[in-house]
């Protein structure tokens, strides 16, 4: 990793600038309002544009839209933040980029949010199609933060307690394709109702769905070809390729990152850190991407909202 370092896209606000319109507007500068391609000209402010549609006339830069917009930290900054949370197996703190990129905490703290955001996928299609495997499985982690509303307690928020299960702690559903993505989602309850819901909405019918025993799958099965389960109470982790030791092991990077790297999150946050682990985790080195690939997809994610793009009129 320490070649890429050298990079000169790192090297100067100016070069990070310029990798950045190349990458992003390899067809001339495309406008962030209107969505027009190579329809604008340069201002006297370094890195703006003019749109020239009449109807438009607005000024964008490259970071107009993006999670970048309106912040005061250096472009090579960025750029180099995106590649140390990617490059890195289990993440990278705010802290540690607040002292690699010698920014103040709270920008680098700032900083990393966002670049969550831009690994976040958005609107995905089904996982296993074509008839594959998906693993479904959830754990918990952290105690939880949000109260909970009981209509037993007449509407008063609560946060359960209780020797019997994790009631107290966040729980996080993980679906994996077997061989391919995971997705992961974290709920206020587990309870059968919304581990279910999570299910029908992200896996193909035509999947093979593999679980535990656990109950809150009780059922699953008629939304696709198979429901398979491993019976881990009675000690069998695998029966001929039924297990979810991908969801497993999927779990164990998430909790050795998070304890590792970043020791405490809040749980309004959660979601984010899950995006980032999601995002390598997606652009893995088994399934053929580099360092450089991961930094890419990631830096390819930074629009806010999804513009059609269009010619000139
Ligand atoms: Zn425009």
């Amino acid at each position: 990793m320490s070649n890429a370092f050298v990079a000169p896209h790192f090297q100067s606000p100016e070069n990070a600038r310029e990798w950045l319109e190349n990458l992003r507007w390899p067809e001339g500068p495309i406008c962030s309002h209107c969505g027009v391609i190579n329809h604008a000209y340069k201002t006297k402010k370094p890195g703006w544009y003019r749109c020239a549609e009449k109807e438009c006339r607005k000024d964008f830069t490259v970071t107009t839209g993006t999670v970048m917009e309106r912040s005061h930290i250096p472009l090579d900054k960025w750029l180099m933040a995106f590649y140390l949370l990617n490059a890195s197996k289990k993440g990278m703190s705010a802290h540690q980029l607040h002292r690699a990129l010698r920014l103040d905490y709270k920008s680098a703290w700032f900083m990393c949010h966002r670049i969550r955001e831009a690994m976040r996928a958005g609107n995905l299609g089904p996982l296993g199609g074509g008839g594959g495997i998906v693993e479904a499985d959830e754990t918990y982690f952290g105690k939880t933060e949000q109260p909970r509303v009981s209509p037993r307690r007449k509407g008063r928020p609560y946060n359960p307690r209780g020797s019997r299960g994790p009631k107290d702690k966040r729980p996080i559903v993980a679906l994996v394709e077997r061989g391919g993505n995971v997705r992961t989602f974290h709920v206020p309850v587990a309870d059968k109702p919304s581990v279910q819901k999570i299910v029908k909405e992200n896996i193909a019918r035509e999947s093979r769905l593999h679980t535990d025993e656990s109950p809150l799958y009780f059922g699953a099965g008629q939304h696709f070809s198979a429901h398979e389960t491993v019976k881990h109470t009675a000690g069998e982790y695998a029966r001929d390729d039924v297990h979810t030791n991908s969801a497993e092991g999927y779990f164990s990077i998430f909790k050795r990152g998070m304890r590792g790297v970043y020791q405490h999150c809040k749980e309004k946050h959660l979601h984010r850190y899950l995006a980032e682990f999601d995002h390598r985790y997606n652009h893995r080195v088994a399934l053929g991407y580099s360092d450089i690939d991961r930094t890419l997809a990631a830096i390819r994610g930074i629009e806010g909202k999804r513009l059609m793009y269009r010619q000139p009129d």
